[in-house]
C-alpha cells in the first residue's frame, strides 16, 4: 500500500548540524517528499502528540527538550512507508538502535533520539493532518518512480 508518514526532526538535530544529513537519508532512500516546514511545538500540540505518555515521569521533560528549539515536519510518502521509515529511524534507546538507522548512527540517548515517526498507518493519518493543511502537501510526479519500485509494485 502506500502509504504517507510523519517525521518530526527534534531540536537535538538541529542543534547538532544534522538536518541536512536526516533529510538527505530519506530522500535516497526513495522516499517522496510531500510537505516540509519548520516550527516550534506549541504545549497543546505537544500534549496532544505524545498523549500515550502523558503519565510518565518525564514527559515534562520530553515538553521541554521538543520545545527548546525549531522542529523540521516532513511529510513522506512510499510504498509501506510508515513501517520502512521506523526501520530507517531506529529503536527509541538510540544507543542500543542498530548502526544504519539513524539513532543508531548519529544519537546515544533515549530522550534526544533525532527523529519521530509514525508509527502505525492510524497514527499517520492523524499526525500528518495535525501538522500539514492539505495545501501544505504537494503531490506531483516524481521522475524515479519506476526505478524505485518495480513494475508489479507500482502497478502499472
Ligand atoms: P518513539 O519516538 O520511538 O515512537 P515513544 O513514543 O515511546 O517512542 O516515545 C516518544 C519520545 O519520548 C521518544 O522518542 C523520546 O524522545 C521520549 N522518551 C521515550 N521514553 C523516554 C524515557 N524513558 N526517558 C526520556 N524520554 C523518553
Amino acid at each position: 500500500m502506500m502509504e504517507r508518514t510523519l517525521i518530526i526532526i527534534k531540536p537535538d538535530a538541529l542543534q547538532r548540524n544534522l538536518l541536512g544529513e536526516i533529510i538527505h537519508r530519506f530522500e535516497r532512500k526513495g522516499l517522496k517528499i510531500l510537505g516540509l516546514k519548520m516550527g516550534i511545538l506549541s504545549d497543546d500540540v505537544i500534549t496532544e502528540h505524545y498523549s500515550h505518555l502523558a503519565d510518565k515521569p518525564f514527559f515534562p521533560k520530553i515538553k521541554n527538550f521538543m520545545q527548546s528549539a525549531p522542529v523540521v515536519f516532513m511529510v513522506l510518502e512510499g510504498l509501506e512507508a510508515v513501517s520502512a521509515v521506523r526501520l530507517i529511524a531506529g529503536e527509541t534507546k538510540s544507543r542500543n538502535a542498530d548502526g544504519g538507522t539513524i539513532r543508531g548512527d548519529y544519537a546515544m540517548s533515549i530522550q534526544a533520539n533525532i527523529v519521530h515517526a509514525s508509527d502505525s498507518v492510524e497514527n499517520a493519518q492523524k499526525e500528518v493532518a495535525r501538522f500539514f493543511a492539505s495545501e501544505e502537501i504537494f503531490e506531483y510526479k516524481k521522475m524515479d518512480f519506476e526505478w524505485v519500485y518495480s513494475e508489479d509494485e507500482r502497478g502499472a
